[in-house]
């Protein structure tokens, strides 16, 4: 038996074929436990509970109060285990504990209140105004897609899991969720936290195992209405392909490479914490990490002296320990791709002003090979390689610019279009550069910062649909609408006369 089963119409099980795949903890390169292998075959059986759930079960037909009333239970049961999703999820992916404590359970907890709210205040039918010539009375009606499939990544697992799913259950759906292979766990423990909530069996199912088969099972299976998907740009791609088969719904939130503006109005010391916060929570494995730094001419000197200055004080180590502000990245294979572009970047940029390498000086536990030290690049052209491509590690571009017309020009000669950010003690002209930047999300004096009534996305190929907001809840919801000719005579139809007045 694995020690982490798949969580499907209601029970956990093995796998079919009774495989196991073994998850580690990045820091120490230890096994945390064996985790079932879904195969495509698991992923069917998964969705086809989901299926029946939604097709013969109850949870389409209860009302969104009903189904609120659910997902506020699950918000509380997280809540009453929070320490063990906050150990877990530092321990699996190697996120700090104080991200884990602070961002991911109460993160996690947040997305499924949002969204009974949405299940309760949110209308499932509104009427239009109606028309006199031709008569005619309008309704529009919201309703769940069906089966819902959520793919995630490694990153930020439980908040993403959370995300996927609330939003599914709140608008009537029913929901098969993959995590990434590399954190499986977290998303897997929920599976007990649905069924003391008494969530029925197969509204929700959760499996582990390969992207390539099991993951794109739940992107092609004909039964399947929606999918939505969080990764890589290159996998969303496949997804879109996948999902074409039978057109299904689909919600992508891919890469990214987001600037950070900062202008010369700033609060140096607030921007500085602004700048290095967006690039290095989480050694910057998030999309929306601010890994370009745009900053103006007039204070580039010294604000690019602050920033190595603080960088080079923070924390590495095991991420288990409070005190620790940067962990391991979440494998080894990671590590080695920061390696790959940092050795590029001294190729096109020259020697990095901070880090640039592995840490040195780490307890004796720790897997020195999973760890990075935080890493700068200055006088950065826009145009490398290093500014252009994602990364996902501890490695920031600072790119120096005149005007604000230029800054919005370099932060928009991008790809991806996810997040960003504008650093200015002046409101109105740091709204002004924001309505410029073609992204998602533009934070002011602010990074990171994402909340779940507020909705999240990306432009260009950083995704497709939002999620979280009314208009995060919206993208789970089919709509209808209901036209009804109210009149009493043939009056009313003279529109018929468009093929006939014969009829
Ligand atoms: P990834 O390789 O795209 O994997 C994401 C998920 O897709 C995993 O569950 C993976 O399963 C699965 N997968 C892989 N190949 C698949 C396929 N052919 N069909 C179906 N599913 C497949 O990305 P990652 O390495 O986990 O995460 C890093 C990337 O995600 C970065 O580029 C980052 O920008 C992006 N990201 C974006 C957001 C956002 O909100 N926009 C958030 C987080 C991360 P396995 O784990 O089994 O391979
Ligand atoms: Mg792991």
């Amino acid at each position: 038996m694995a020690d982490h089963q798949l969580f499907i119409d209601g029970e956990y099980c093995d796998a079919a074929s009774g495989d196991t795949f073994t998850t580690y903890d990045p820091a120490t390169n230890t096994p945390i436990g064996e985790v079932a292998k879904a195969d495509k075959g698991d992923a069917t059986r998964a969705v086809e509970a989901a299926r029946r759930a939604f097709d013969e079960g109850p949870w389409p037909k209860m009302s969104g109060k009903e189904r609120a009333a659910k997902l506020r239970k699950v918000t509380e049961l997280i809540g009453a285990r929070s320490e063990s999703f906050a150990e877990m999820e530092a321990r699996d992916g190697g996120g700090t504990i104080k991200k884990a404590t602070f961002a991911d359970v109460p993160g996690s907890q947040s997305a499924f209140e949002w969204f009974a709210r949405c299940a309760e205040d949110q209308p499932d039918e509104v009427e239009l105004p109606g028309t006199p010539f031709p008569p005619s009375q309008n309704w529009v009606r919201y309703e769940p897609h069906g089966v819902c499939t959520g793919i995630i990544p490694w990153n930020f697992p439980l908040i993403m899991a959370a995300w996927k799913i609330a939003p599914a259950l709140a608008a009537g759906n029913t929901s098969v969720i993959k995590p990434a292979s590399f954190t499986s766990i977290t998303a897997l423990m929920l599976g007990e936290v649905f069924q003391e909530a008494d969530i029925p069996p197969g509204v929700v199912n959760v499996i582990a195992g390969p992207g390539g088969t099991a993951g794109e099972e739940l992107a092609s299976n004909p039964l399947v209405d929606k999918t939505a998907f969080t990764g890589s740009t290159e996998v969303g791609r496949r997804i879109m392909q996948l999902a074409s088969g039978t057109v299904k719904a689909v919600t992508l939130e891919l890469g990214g490479k987001s600037a950070n503006i900062v202008l010369d109005d700033a609060d140096l010391d607030i921007a500085a914490a602004a700048v290095l916060f967006g690039t290095f929570l989480h050694n910057g494995q998030v999309c929306e990490s601010g890994t370009r730094a745009l900053v103006q001419r007039s204070i580039y000197d010294e604000f690019l002296g602050l920033l190595v200055e603080r960088a080079n004080k923070m924390v590495i180590g095991n991420q288990l320990d409070f005190a620790t502000d940067l962990g391991p990245l979440v494998s080894r294979g990671q590590v080695e791709t920061v390696e790959r572009y940092v050795k590029l970047g001294r190729d096109e940029v020259g020697e990095p002003v901070c880090g640039g390498g592995r840490p040195t000086g780490l307890a004796e536990d720790l897997d020195e090979q999973a760890f990075f030290e935080p890493t700068i690049f200055a006088g950065v052209d826009n145009r490398t390689k290093l500014a252009q491509e994602e990364i996902f590690g501890p490695v920031l571009c600072v790119i120096p610019f005149e005007s604000d017309e230029e800054a919005v020009a370099i932060a928009n000669d991008s790809i991806y279009g996810l997040g960003g950010g504008v650093q200015s003690g002046d409101l109105e002209r740091a709204r002004s550069v924001a309505a410029g930047l073609r992204t998602g999300t533009v934070w002011i004096n602010d990074y990171h910062l994402i909340s779940p009534e507020r909705p999240f996305g990306g432009y260009k190929q950083s995704g497709i649909g939002r999620e979280l907001g009314v208009e995060g809840y919206n993208t789970y919801r089919q709509v209808k609408h209901i036209h009804a000719n109210p009149s009493s005579g043939r009056d009313g139809y003279m529109h018929f006369a468009a093929l006939s007045s014969e009829i």
